[in-house]
């Protein structure tokens, strides 16, 4: 590694305030690394001032670029597409909202120099998260650990540099159901953690609402694990048996007692659950097709409408 290169790329939707102070904090950073260094913004379709500024950043630090997406792609798809435009070295995902501290990239490059090709910073403090969002964070590393086959670093955020030949192998992954987390991952060679403490936004709200956040576990657990379809299979499985023996139970009785008629409330008990497993079933199912489907149209990822290069 004579001279390498080292490229952040910053997602940023709606940063308006806070990308000046993330530039700022980023640029002497940048200045005190002994290897060529680039920003990329990504601009993910911002509706408020974000472009501008961005523009304003570039003007003003040689060593900026930016993108900027046709739309709201998510956060996911926005860094794809940083990826994607890396032309040489390694890159650093960092946030827009300065929680991923900056200064600790110098840490990050140290790794990657020592060897390794995935350097992840691993969350030990989420300052600014409610209790309730790291009880479900928590809850959601260890269904997907417990279902995945690639094990997901619980805590690891996008906060991570990439080496080259990682990034390459990154790039190969074209799927459409995006989980950053799973796909750094998935691509294994020398994995290693920085802990550190995530800090408050500089500026602005989270753009992840709960829903967001159940919508984004559940595309992690269904790109990730076929487990849900198999669950399915044994609770058919359980039912048929539990059935057979409830069966033969009914026929023993009947020829030693007789029967009048009776055992209404079983049955609704029974048709109901089955029903209700049923459909449950059916929407699992229903979850991997709708997936597939949009798999199968094999849409462009994302659609950029602008880039500004660095000079
Ligand atoms: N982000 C993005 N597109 C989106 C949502 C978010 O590029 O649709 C960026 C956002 O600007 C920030 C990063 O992704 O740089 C993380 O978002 P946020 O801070 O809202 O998430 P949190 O830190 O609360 O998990
Ligand atoms: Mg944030």
């Amino acid at each position: 590694m004579s001279d390498p290169m080292l490229t952040i790329v910053v997602p940023a939707f709606n940063e308006q305030e806070a990308l000046p102070a993330l530039h700022a904090r980023l640029a002497p950073v940048l200045d005190g690394l002994d290897l060529r260094a680039r920003v990329l913004y990504v601009d993910d379709g911002s509706r408020d001032d974000t472009w501008a500024v961005l523009q304003e950043i570039a003007q003003r630090d040689p060593r900026v670029s930016a993108l900027r997406l046709a739309r709201n792609f998510g956060k996911e798809l926005a860094l794809t597409a940083g990826l994607d435009r890396v032309e040489e070295g390694a890159a650093l995902v960092l946030d827009a909202d300065g929680q991923d501290p900056p200064e600790l990239i110098p840490q990050f490059v140290a790794r990657w120099r020592e060897g390794h090709d995935v350097v992840y910073g691993r969350r030990v403090a989420r300052e600014g998260d409610s209790w309730f969002k790291r009880a479900t964070a928590a809850m959601f590393y260890r269904v997907i650990n417990g279902l995945s086959q690639t094990p997901v670093p619980a805590d690891a955020g996008d906060f991570r540099l990439v080496s080259p030949r990682a990034l390459e192998a990154l790039r190969g992954l074209r799927e459409r159901q995006r989980f950053m987390k799973g796909l750094f991952a998935w691509v294994g060679f020398r994995q290693v953690e920085i802990p550190y403490r995530r800090e408050a936004r500089l500026a602005g709200r989270s753009k992840y609402s709960y829903w967001k956040l159940w919508n984004f576990a559940l595309e992690g657990i269904t790109s990730f694990s076929t487990m849900p379809l198999r669950v399915a299979t044994y609770l058919g499985l359980s039912a048929s048996l539990t059935a057979f023996a409830y069966g033969a139970w009914i026929v023993a009785k009947t020829l030693l007692w007789g029967e009048n008629v009776q055992g209404w409330p079983t049955l609704m008990v029974v048709i109901l659950f089955l029903g209700g497993v049923q459909l449950m079933a059916l929407g699992v199912i229903g979850e991997y097709l709708g997936r597939l489907y949009l798999e199968a149209k094999q849409r462009p990822l994302y659609l950029v409408s602008e880039f500004r290069p660095a000079p």
